[in-house]
Parts: C-alpha cells; structure tokens; sequence
C-alpha cells in the first residue's frame, strides 16, 4: 500500500517529472485542474483515513492553466466560465484581495510593462494557490500527527518542461487513484505522455469539473477511460456509463471511450 500521497496538476508537462521524482511504487497520485485538494476531499480523506499513508505532497507548478482561468476571471472579470468552473475552481479565490488588487493596478500600466507584471501576478496567485490546498489539507489530515503535509511550486522553466512541444493532438486519461506510472498509463491509451492530461481521483465524480475544464477551456475533444488495475469489463463499462452521463451537458462534441 503506498506511503506517500502526491495531489498535483492534470497538466500533461508534469507527467515526466512526476514519473521520475515521485513515481516510486510507493506512491499513490491524485490529479486535477490547479492540483486542487478542495475538490478532491473524499479522495483524500479516504486515502488519510486508511492509515497507510504517512506524507503527502501538494505539487502546483508555474505557468498553470487552471490559475490562467482564476486570473482571466477575477482580474480580467470574464464572466463566460461555466457555474461549475466559477465555483470550485475561482471561487476559491474570490476573497484573495491581492488579485482585486492586482486587476486595478495592472489597468494603470501600460502594454509594454503589462507582461511582465501579469507574470508577476499570476505566480504569486499560483504560490497561493499551493499554499491553500496545504492548509486545508493540513487541516483535514490534523487528526493523523503522523502525516506529513508539504507543498512545492514546480518550476516548469526549471525543469524544462515550459515548451514542451508535441504534434498538439492533446488527450485526457481520466484514471481511478493508482500508483501506475504515467508513461505507462499513456501507453495503455496509445497516447502521447507529453500530450496527455492526466485526471485521476478514486471518484470519478469528483474529476467531472476538471474534465469541464480541459473540455472547454482547452478544445480537448479526446477522453479515454484507463483502468491501471485489473478490473472487469463490466466495471468499466459502468465507469464510461457514469462519466459519459455526468458530462452529457458539456461534452457533445467529446469522444469518451474505454482504452484497451
Ligand atoms: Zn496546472
């Protein structure tokens, strides 16, 4: 059973550098859109509550597009994200009263200079974001003292990562928790690591935002159902079922299918 719990980004540069720094067998993985533990809070408490586990990391990183829509929608006041989006992935940060006040200053500087302190902003706005996701599950795991709770900002320019091109047909594997490498999860997708985006919960349910997300804001048309343990047909069948049902309103134009 694994020790370390690792809650991290759906965004397909971290799928590399998570397979090599963290994917030790001894290891199990929750992924969404922002690494974000609100919306994953029965995984959570059910890994925690299981006994097994004795540290968990959170990984945000840098350039994210989940605080991409956070910032586009407080700062820039765009309106048109989904409900859904709007409260469980910005409403998180309404009550962050430097991003308000980022959007006023940042109205005072002019185009050349804008970039840069966009830039500025938005890692501020992803260092807060993993220091949120640490508190609260600091707070959700304050009955285990045994479990360690950290949390990192990677650095996709560090890791070089922040290019990482591919031929840009881009995939999501929506994978029940496992502790399966995600080259290997990719492979048994026939889908490229470096263009898949990788959700993973023990409830499916609680990854449909997130598949919202990837869906609508990002144009990802391809969805594939990877079950890393052996599970019968039937299983899956009912998992696709489930998916292709909570997603109807959303996903039309999606092909979500089983992956063999
Ligand atoms: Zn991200």
């Amino acid at each position: 059973m694994a020790k370390r719990l690792v809650i991290s980004c759906m965004d397909r540069r971290l799928n590399r550098y998570l397979d090599e720094n963290y994917n030790d067998g001894n290891t199990l993985f929750l992924r969404n859109a922002g690494a974000n533990a609100h919306c994953m809070l029965q995984s959570i408490s059910d890994a925690v509550s299981s006994g097994s586990i004795d540290s968990i990391v959170v990984l945000g990183h840098t350039d994210c597009g989940a605080m991409k829509v956070v910032f586009d929608a407080i700062v820039n006041r765009n309106s048109s994200y989904c409900n859904d989006i709007k409260s469980k992935i910005v409403g998180l940060f309404e009550d962050y009263a430097y991003l308000k006040l980022a959007g006023e200053r940042l109205k005072l500087i002019d185009q050349e200079k804008r970039q840069k302190a966009e830039l500025g902003a938005r890692r501020r706005l992803e260092r807060r974001n993993v220091e949120l996701q640490t508190s609260f599950i600091r707070e959700l795991a304050k009955s285990y003292p045994h479990v360690k709770v950290e949390g990192a900002l990677v650095d996709l320019k560090r890791i070089n990562a922040l290019n990482l091109k591919g031929d840009g047909r881009h995939a999501v594997i929506l994978c029940r928790e496992c502790g399966s490498r995600f080259d290997q999860m990719c492979s048994m997708a026939h889908t490229d690591p470096s263009e898949t985006y990788v959700l993973e919960s023990r409830s499916l349910a609680e990854t449909i935002t997130d598949l919202q997300l990837a869906v609508e804001v990002l144009n990802i048309s391809d969805v594939r159902l990877v079950a890393t343990n052996p599970s019968s047909t039937e299983e899956l069948a009912i998992d696709l079922e489930f998916v292709k049902k909570l997603s109807s309103g959303f996903a039309k134009h999606a092909d979500i299918a089983i992956a063999r």
